[in-house]
């Protein structure tokens, strides 16, 4: 594969560019797909034909699906929202509407072709008709707009003191976009996915309809629209649980050879008390220690390293973390000793770091500046996500990450893999977890360049085949089938209920077209 690291940033921009001009050329949006009677209605100034709207509505992180819309919607106001959605509903023939947070998916999920997106981005520069972020005086939660990034509900929460607990690794998705899938990261064995920490919802149904929703009042619609992929409904406020912030972190690595160590090792961590985040990747002998994600790894550490790896090829990395603040400072590093205690990780391979919570928070964002700066952030990226039951994850490593990832030499994305616990997870909400105790997060977050990203994608199609092969009842994350018979296995028992709830909020299957699993208007 050639490394994208040598084509000079300036070029990668033009061409991306000029691929996305000359699709965008060959597909122009038709404004004649939707109804002509749409230019009577409020919104009309507000939808937008040209080709900077369409262009970014056609394009998302993984830049491997272009979906052209018709028109894109800029709301100043959830109303405006409310009216399109209405409109689409009179229609004889409806049209799609999909929301778009901040495009973050990785093959299409939030564009709709010949439909309308919702640029929902477009709510926070006019958060006072729509929701921004308001902090409760108990101190408890928080209300936020569904169109509001992750860090700057840090940012406003912080200013009291608090913040969310439960995280994704990287802050700039919003909250309607996360809370669409589930949002989770090295916290979440802990205090749930990011679904697991939502109070109240005002949500926007398939309908038109504006709708509060909680565990007690429209539950059904709650537990709908939480891991429900955008199409139940448009999440216009969540009103997230808040605690206390810490002020910094003990940030942990410890390196394993031997996976089933690694992952026993792990699996300790998460049920012992004290540790509020644990993580886990992969490092190859054919990459470098740190990659975009993390410089973790000081340049002797990283010499270190890449002796051991001439060694034994493969290594696994363990991320633990401990917060702590003025109160806790004199005894935050006896309490990590104490973590470590019994512990396998291979003698003299522990490696610490002290940072305040927000750095470490948002550290995935110093690695996208760095990418951003050398034109190798707008490249093809066909990541693949799994959750993976407990009792196969030896025959993962053993068939996928040995067998295949590491034998083909194709990867150069980061490798994640992390236990996550069920009982943190509500059965009752749309998203899909294995069916054990503990499952494992895994994460292949491969960059490719536009000659060859379709090899990376071959190799996760060699994946897929495997666990199938091999009979490894796993997740997808991020889901993306092409069938829906595939949907319908992805769902399994929650299919009739995902099925009954779409025609109860949605009946006329208007939203979140590009999920592709009800786009048949
Ligand atoms: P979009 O891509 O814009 O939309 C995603 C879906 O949600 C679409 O179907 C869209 O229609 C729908 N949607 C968007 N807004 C709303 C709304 N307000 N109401 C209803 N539906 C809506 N995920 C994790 O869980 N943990 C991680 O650590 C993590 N790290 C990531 C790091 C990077 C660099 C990237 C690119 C992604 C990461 N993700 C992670 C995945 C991410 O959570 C999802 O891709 C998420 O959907 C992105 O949010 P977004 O705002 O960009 O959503």
């Amino acid at each position: 594969m050639a490394s994208p690291s040598l084509i000079p940033a300036h070029f990668i921009v033009f061409f991306v560019v000029s691929r996305l001009m000359s699709i965008i050329g060959n597909l122009r949006p038709s404004k004649n797909s939707l109804p002509c009677e749409i230019d009577s209605l409020g919104v009309h100034a507000k939808l937008r034909y040209d080709l900077d709207a369409i262009g970014l509505a056609s394009t998302d992180y993984g830049n491997i699906v272009h979906e052209i819309p018709s028109a894109v919607l800029y709301p100043t106001s959830i109303d405006d929202i409310i009216e399109l959605i209405k409109f689409s509903n009179e229609c004889p023939l409806p049209f799609n509407v999909a929301a778009r947070g901040h495009g973050h998916s990785v093959r299409g999920q939030a564009m709709a072709h010949d439909g309308v997106v919702v640029n929902m981005l477009s709510l926070k520069k006019h958060y006072k008709n729509g929701n921004g972020i308001r902090v409760s005086t108990s101190g408890n939660y928080a209300d936020v707009g569904g169109e509001q990034l992750w860090i700057d509900v840090l940012n406003a929460t912080l200013e009291h003191g608090l913040a969310p607990l439960s995280w994704t690794d990287y802050l700039y998705l919003t909250v309607g976009g996360t809370l669409s899938n589930a949002g989770f990261s090295g916290q979440t064995f802990l205090y749930g996915p990011q679904i697991s920490n939502v109070l109240e919802l005002d949500v926007i149904t398939g309908k038109g309809d504006f709708m509060t929703c909680s565990k007690d009042q429209n539950s059904e619609l709650f537990y709908a629209v939480l891991g429900g992929l955008g199409l139940f409904g448009i999440i216009t406020r969540a009103r997230i649980v808040l605690a206390k912030a810490p002020k910094r972190v003990k940030w942990v690595r410890m390196i394993y050879s031997d996976f089933s160590i690694f992952t026993r090792d792990q699996e300790h961590l998460i049920s012992t008390k004290g540790l509020e985040y644990l993580e886990g990747s992969l490092l190859m002998d054919y990459t470098p220690a740190n990659n975009w994600r993390s410089s973790f790894f000081s340049p002797s550490n990283e010499s270190q390293i890449i002796s051991l790896l001439k060694k034994h090829g493969i290594l696994y990395c363990l991320d633990m973390v401990k917060y702590y603040d003025d109160e806790t400072a004199n005894s935050v590093d006896k309490d990590v000793q104490m973590l470590q205690e019994g512990l396998n990780f291979i003698p003299g391979f522990t490696f610490m770091r002290d940072e305040t919570y927000v750095d470490f928070l948002n550290r995935v964002r110093r690695g996208e500046i760095t990418l951003k700066s050398k034109g190798l952030w707008d490249v093809p990226n066909p990541w693949l996500n799994l959750l993976v039951p407990k009792s196969r994850i030896l025959d993962f490593n053993a068939g996928v990450f040995v067998d295949i990832i590491h034998r083909q030499k194709k990867t150069t994305g980061p490798l994640l893999v992390f236990p996550l616990t069920k009982i943190v997870w509500d059965d009752k909400m749309s998203a899909v977890v294995p069916d054990e105790d503990i499952f494992y997060s895994v994460g292949l977050l491969h960059s490719g360049s536009f000659n060859d990203w379709q090899d990376l994608d071959n190799q996760n199609n060699e994946i897929l085949e495997f666990c199938d092969r091999a009979g490894i009842k796993m997740k997808q994350y991020l889901p993306h089938y092409k069938s829906k018979e595939e949907w319908i296995k992805h769902f399994g028992p929650k299919w009739n209920t995902f099925q009954e709830r779409k025609a109860q909020f949605d009946p006329r299957m208007i939203l979140s077209p590009g999920q592709n699993i009800f786009n048949y208007v």
